[in-house]
């Protein structure tokens, strides 16, 4: 078997309402799949996380080096792709691009074994997952702190055991938020706060402290991925749990955070962290220093597939009766083709998703849908 092609595939929809993190504006929902296409037909699919044209063109530049090569050979190729843009490119969206690639061979791996990804990484300890719903961002022309707190408790009366908000704006008024949202979902529903890296150290510690009455599950993202010494005055200075690494890319990204234990909870992306070929290192790394991991997810439904994939064979750590574990992140905030370009849309029920047992990612996608949410000129 030999790879013939390689494909991408953009997907727009543009939003009527915009939303916004501390560090992102979205007035449209932009994400890019890589298909990779053998020589015997079977076809494999990935996502890259991050901006959807500049990776289109990080996975053409790849593109010359797979033609003709074997897809089942993902620690080679990976290597071969990394030292590309070594020089240039040992974060970012070198690895971002490289990604996609990397879930659309193990797709192709599995089909070929006729197996799950999860049972090619080393069985299915879970068959399914418990979700928590992401979203609760800043809407344009709504007052937060109501919009926010009514999302949440939606949230909790669909069934979803945890919620997580976007804080990061401005310190009195995400304080403000968190107490909103934990007087409308009540005491049983778990909260995280995220700050998409929009504090400095004082404000993030101020937070964190005043934040701390609320029970609050982690505190992500609070300062900037690159200030890592920020990250641990942060971790130091007040109790919540800290988790970060959506950003953080391959095992070299994540060395120090782990090592020097600058997080509690460590969220690589699969579409952006280098694939399941590093994000497996990864793991092993986080488990060498007992941190908890909880894979990062912003995507589509290939992106969940894979993630979900990983997730179930995610090793109960430490094990015991009733471990701890994974759980998925479930993007809530609207985007119409995140499902829809699956044949068999992977829904939550009463907060609870199964993990597709089919072979590869467990996921056919549906072509018309792709065609149906390309872009279009404005
Ligand atoms: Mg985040």
């Amino acid at each position: 078997m030999k790879i013939e092609a390689v494909h991408t595939h953009l997907l727009e929809h543009k939003l009527d309402t915009a939303f916004e993190s501390a560090s992102m504006r979205f007035d449209r929902r932009q994400h890019i799949l890589v298909e990779i296409v053998c020589d015997d037909g079977t076809t494999g699919w990935g996502e890259c996380l991050g901006p959807a044209l500049l990776n289109d063109a990080v996975v053409e530049a790849y593109a010359d080096r797979l033609i003709g090569r074997d897809p089942l050979a993902t620690e080679v190729l990976w290597q071969d792709l990394y030292n590309l843009f070594r020089d240039q490119g040992q974060r970012g969206l070198a690895i971002t691009g490289l990604s996609g690639i990397d879930v659309a061979l193990w797709d192709i791996k599995g089909k070929h074994f006729d197996v799950p990804v999860s049972v090619l990484l080393g069985g299915r300890a879970r068959e399914r997952v418990q979700a928590y719903a992401t979203g609760s961002f800043r809407r344009d022309g709504v007052n937060r702190i109501a919009d926010n707190a009514e999302e949440c408790a939606g949230h909790a009366a669909a069934g979803f055991h945890a919620v997580k908000i976007k804080i990061g704006f401005d310190p009195t008024e995400d304080l403000k938020v968190i107490e909103a949202v934990r007087k409308a979902i009540g005491s049983a529903t778990r909260l995280m706060i995220d700050a998409n890296h929009g504090y400095d150290v004082c404000e993030a510690v101020a937070v964190g402290n005043a934040a701390a009455q609320y029970a609050i599950d982690w505190f992500e993202e609070p300062v900037i991925p690159e200030q890592l010494g920020a990250y641990r005055a942060v971790r130091d200075g007040q109790p919540i749990p800290i988790a970060g690494g959506e950003t953080w890319h391959g095992r070299f990204g994540f060395k120090e955070p782990l090592e020097t234990r600058l997080i509690d909870i460590a969220q690589p992306d699969l579409c952006g962290t280098g694939g399941f070929t590093e994000m497996r290192r990864i793991a092993d790394m986080a488990s060498l220093h007992g941190v908890r991991l909880v894979p990062h997810v912003w995507g589509t439904g290939v992106q969940i597939a894979a993630s979900l994939q990983f997730m179930a064979a995610q090793l109960p750590d430490p094990p015991r009766n009733n471990s701890i574990d994974p759980i998925l992140e479930f993007d809530r905030t609207h985007n119409p083709f995140r499902q829809a370009i699956l044949k068999s849309p992977i829904e939550h029920e009463d907060g609870w998703v199964t993990i597709p047992d089919g072979p590869g990612l467990g996921i056919e996608i549906d072509r018309e849908a792709l065609a149906e949410f390309a872009p279009r000129p404005d």
